[in-house]
């Protein structure tokens, strides 16, 4: 939503409510002038500033749980901007009608908030630390998880802080503010119990006040009658900018003792004269290196446990185990390749030692069927799923066909593609995989009809995004459908079953099938059964059939139709309905996939970022 509201010429982004204030003058304070800014104390908020009567009037816009806007009380709106629009309709508990924009003068770029500049450097450390992650694997989890990080950071940025002391008490927090430097508005936080309360301790005429921080029901952090933040970062910023009812702001942090990094090493006095320059602004521009606790550690599953309680955001709960349905991508062990580890052979065939098959069937297929199983790795035993031909198929063109499928994977590395481990020769042929434990996504949309369109938007995403990795390597997957997309949790999708895959050749971008097959013809673009043509374009209408099938929770596209009455229809120029409760932005990226002409079809270098903007957009 932010992105969005970045391009109004009316929104300022994080300035203070006295900058607000300022503007409006500047623009005259005619009655119903406004503007928007980004709310310092919620995350993803923004508040409204309008003038009425030669006066300032602020409300604050907020994100609810189920991602609309609301001024509090008042009526949820999708976004801001319709927010907006119905005020300058109804005043409906404002001051009066919104009827002027007041636009930022030439040159006045929205303004950055200081933990905004600092967040990148921030996920980035986050991820490299916490899943020991580089290069493409990490760029990967910044791009599928960022609404997620954003928050987890968001909300953990504090214990960095030099200004967080942790679970110290009163009395020690004492000499630590008396000692020098003895500046004025010196300050502190320290942790006082389990439930989340804090208390902001501040020097002032060489004595210490302590305030109580409280965390409310809702999870927001205030001093008694102040104002509400979402994290304590932005309760610091708040009152370093204004006293806004303690004694004075704070100016100096007075650095913990124990300081992981060099955070308060020579760090040189924080201006405090400068607007929006205050203390945290001064602290986080200084910060360059973080170490986060380690997954697992105690510390970290305290920090993660801690805020279990909090309902600001589904994603601040960290999981306990990868089973855990809010587990990110990156927890679980499918994420990085088992060949990752430079102390495990790369190899393409397993020693059938090496491989123990496990009782139940996860699924059957046209080969044979799929077992769960365990492969003994050199350092790890690795869950797997082993597709097993079937010995009475003593046919070789069908182990040939196995042993091409396998031949693909081969080459294929990514999180959001199932990735072969290696070929066992034993009693049967055997593909070792990955295991994608919850199955085909179609049919788990089926069985969990009360997920939510942000949830399957982020599995879609995931899948445009392992698409991407396929057409920058030029293989076509010719078997896109919501049958071939496994999860591995609610939130982490790979794309399987490259039975009918292509290596493409430099020369050409297309693969041209000898004859008609067994096709899953529904999911094919024109071209292919026109001219047996297939393409990276011709696998972004697949997608579109895909995203349809995501979004109707799993249904069968072209219902009760037969395979010639699509192709019919699709000639015809008409394609299949939004399904029902299908965001209307995801139903125009499904029709642009189903564009009839490949040369005019977007690529997925193009509908990956597309996904991921609409994706970001409904999860700040
Ligand atoms: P078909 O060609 O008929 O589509 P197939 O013989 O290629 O089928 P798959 O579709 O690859 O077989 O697998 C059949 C089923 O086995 C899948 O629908 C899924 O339920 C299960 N399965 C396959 N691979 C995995 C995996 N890596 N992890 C977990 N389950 C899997």
């Amino acid at each position: 939503m932010v992105d969005k509201v970045n391009t109004l010429s009316y929104f300022y982004g994080n300035i203070t409510r006295e900058d607000a204030e300022d503007y409006l003058r500047q623009g005259g304070m005619s009655d119903g002038l406004y503007l928007l800014r980004q709310s310092r104390n919620y995350l993803g908020g923004f508040a409204l500033s309008v003038a009425h009567g030669r006066q300032s009037y602020h409300y604050t816009i907020e994100r609810e749980l189920s991602d609309t806007y609301a001024i509090a009380g008042g009526k949820s709106h999708r976004n801001p901007i319709d927010l907006i629009d119905y005020h300058s309709q109804e005043s409906d508990g404002l001051v009066c009608l919104l009827k002027k924009p007041y636009n930022r003068p030439r040159g006045v770029e929205p303004k950055v908030g200081a933990f905004e500049d600092l967040k990148e450097h921030l996920i980035r450390e986050y991820v490299k630390q916490t899943w020991n992650l580089q290069g493409a694997a990490l760029e990967q989890a910044i791009i599928s998880q960022r609404p997620q990080l954003e928050k987890l950071i968001a909300t953990t940025a504090h214990e960095k802080m030099p200004w967080f002391h942790g679970k110290i008490t009163r009395d020690d927090s004492e000499p630590r503010l008396l000692g020098p430097p003895r500046t004025n508005g010196k300050f502190l936080i320290r942790q006082r119990d389990t439930n989340g309360s804090f208390a902001l301790c501040l020097l002032h005429s060489g004595s210490v006040m302590h305030y109580r921080i409280d965390k409310d029901k809702a999870g927001k952090l205030s001093i008694p009658d102040g104002k509400k933040f979402d994290t304590l970062w932005q309760l610091v910023e708040h009152y370093s900018y204004k006293p806004d009812g303690l004694l004075r702001v704070l100016t100096t942090p007075c650095a913990r003792p124990d300081n992981d990094g060099d955070l308060s090493i020579g760090r040189p006095p924080i201006p405090q004269n400068h607007p929006g320059q205050g203390a945290a602004s001064g602290i986080l521009s200084r910060i360059k290196s973080y170490s986060f606790p380690k997954p697992g550690s105690k510390k970290f599953m305290a920090a993660f446990r801690s805020k279990t309680t909090d309902n600001l955001n589904q994603y601040a709960t960290r999981p306990e185990s990868t089973k855990n349905a809010e587990a990110m991508p990156m927890d679980t062990e499918v994420y990085e390749s088992p060949y990752a580890d430079p102390d495990e052979l790369r190899t393409s065939t397993v020693d059938r030692k090496q491989l123990i098959l496990e009782d139940g069937e996860l699924g059957s297929g046209n080969f044979g069927t799929v077992m769960k199983g365990i492969y003994k790795m050199r350092k790890t035993e690795k869950q797997v799923a082993v597709k097993i031909l079937k010995n009475d198929d003593n046919n070789a063109a069908v182990r040939d066909e196995m042993l091409r499928e396998a031949g693909v994977m081969q080459q294929l590395d990514n999180p959001y593609i199932v990735r072969m481990i290696g070929i066992c020769e034993a009693e049967n042929l055997m593909l070792v995989m990955e295991l994608a434990d919850l199955g085909p996504l179609n049919k788990f949309l089926q069985k969990n009809r009360q997920i939510a369109v942000r949830n399957i938007t982020e599995l879609v995403h995931q899948v445009s995004m392992g698409m991407k990795y396929l057409e920058e390597h030029n293989f076509v997957h010719r078997d896109l459908a919501a049958r071939n997309v496994l999860l591995v949790t609610q939130h982490y999708a790979k794309i399987s079953d490259f039975g009918l895959s292509k290596a493409l050749t430099e020369e050409e971008n297309y693969y041209k099938a000898k004859g008609h097959g067994k096709w899953p013809v529904k999911w094919y673009a024109p071209e292919c059964m026109n001219f047996f043509k297939f393409s990276c374009k011709s696998d972004v209408w697949s997608f579109g059939v895909l995203m349809w099938e995501a979004y109707s929770l799993g249904q069968k596209p072209y219902k009760g139709m037969k395979g010639n009455e699509v192709i019919q229809m699709i000639e015809s120029g008409e394609r299949m309905a939004a399904p029902a409760n299908c965001p209307p932005e995801m139903y125009e990226l499904m029709k642009k996939c189903w564009t009839y002409k490949a040369d005019e079809r977007p690529g997925f270098n193009v509908v990956e970022p597309r996904l991921r903007d609409y994706y970001y957009d409904i999860s700040q």
